[in-house]
């Protein structure tokens, strides 16, 4: 293999920019040519690829976003879509790729290889944690860390007015950035997609919390079955029925994407961005490279798409436990 390229694609992430970084230089680093194809499966299509040097990726370490831009392409996910992203690989000669980004990402990568044999090594960058065969993903830590931050400013002014508060936090499908900011921030409730919530005993407990304690935080993954923040907030005022109690939302939004990568992320990114090239130059191909248990790990596309990460149970009852 002598020519390779890397794309982000997907939502972005905090710590693509360090992946990507990595990739490059380890590229470099074993003589190969590495490319950079700009917004993901649609650069492709469009043939919007450039050669990249070690200097290309100076003084992006530190940077969140992507300096190769993300998107979500319709039209790779057609058979022609895909045939005029394989003819511009073939016309620049490119025989491995890098793809940093989530489970679609990496569906498209899997059935591209299937059709046209190009060989490719999954980096995981996506904020939500939801990917099967790593610990973490490229940009949980930094989100966490960003709705922790919130959730902190928000505890002050909860307390000052005595006030319920109801967070929303990124989460479509899965609730580790609730989870974990939830114990971080010290949150009465964390309500995620995973587990069935509990209006009925969230209304109880609120009302016997009232008694030893003035201000609550809940906090709410985006895609909880009972609906949003602002949906879960009006239930449960409508059954405490106390017009001395305040009760508000914040959502928490797209600060969660943007913000510098933690420590974690970039070191995170940067060993997942080696063992990419590493593992193309290998032949250890059509998988992702992750971290599990402090050791970084090839996982098959196929298990990566197909197998569900779970929250870790003590979680759950770490948050319930520690809300008396
Ligand atoms: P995130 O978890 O941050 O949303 P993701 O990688 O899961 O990241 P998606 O939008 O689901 O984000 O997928 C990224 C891109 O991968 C899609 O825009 C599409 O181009 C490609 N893709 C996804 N699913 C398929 C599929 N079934 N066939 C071909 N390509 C696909």
């Amino acid at each position: 293999m002598k020519k390779i390229a890397v794309f982000t694609s997907g939502g972005d992430a905090p710590g693509m920019n360090a992946c990507i970084r990595a990739v490059v230089r380890t590229a470099i680093y074993h003589g190969l040519e590495i490319y950079g194809i700009n917004r993901g499966y649609e650069g492709m299509i469009e043939g919007d690829i450039k050669r990249m040097q070690s200097h290309s990726v100076s003084n992006i370490v530190q940077r969140g976003g992507t300096i190769l831009k993300s998107a979500r392409s319709m039209e790779f996910k057609t058979p022609e879509g895909r045939e005029k992203a394989y003819n511009q690989l073939q016309s620049l000669g490119i025989e491995g790729l890098v793809a940093i980004g989530g489970d679609g990402t990496f569906t498209g990568a899997k059935l591209f290889f299937e059709e046209y044999g190009i060989p490719t090594v999954g980096c995981p960058g996506t904020i939500d944690n939801d990917i099967y065969g790593t610990d973490y993903t490229i940009g949980f830590d930094t989100a966490v860390n960003t709705a922790l931050d919130a959730i902190d400013k928000i505890r002050d002014t909860a307390a000052a007015h005595d006030r319920v508060f109801f967070i929303e936090v990124m989460g479509r499908d899965a609730g580790f950035i609730a989870v974990e900011s939830g114990i971080g921030g010290g949150a009465e409730f964390v309500l995620v997609p995973e587990t069935k919530s509990d209006i009925d005993l969230i209304v109880k407990s609120l009302k016997n919390l009232r008694k030893s304690k003035s201000s609550s935080i809940i906090v709410v993954a985006e895609g909880d079955e009972l609906g949003s923040a602002q949906t879960i907030m009006q239930l449960v005022k409508d059954r405490i029925q106390d017009p001395s109690k305040d009760f508000k939302v914040t959502t928490l939004g797209h600060i969660q994407r943007g913000g510098k990568p933690t420590a974690r992320d970039r070191v995170l990114a940067s060993r997942c961005g080696m063992a990419a090239v590493e593992g193309l130059l290998a032949g250890n191909t059509n998988c992702m490279a992750g971290v599990i248990n402090g050791e970084v790990l090839y996982t098959p596309f196929q298990d990566c798409i197909g197998k569900t990460k779970p929250i870790v149970s003590d979680h759950l009852k770490l948050i319930h436990l520690l809300s008396i």
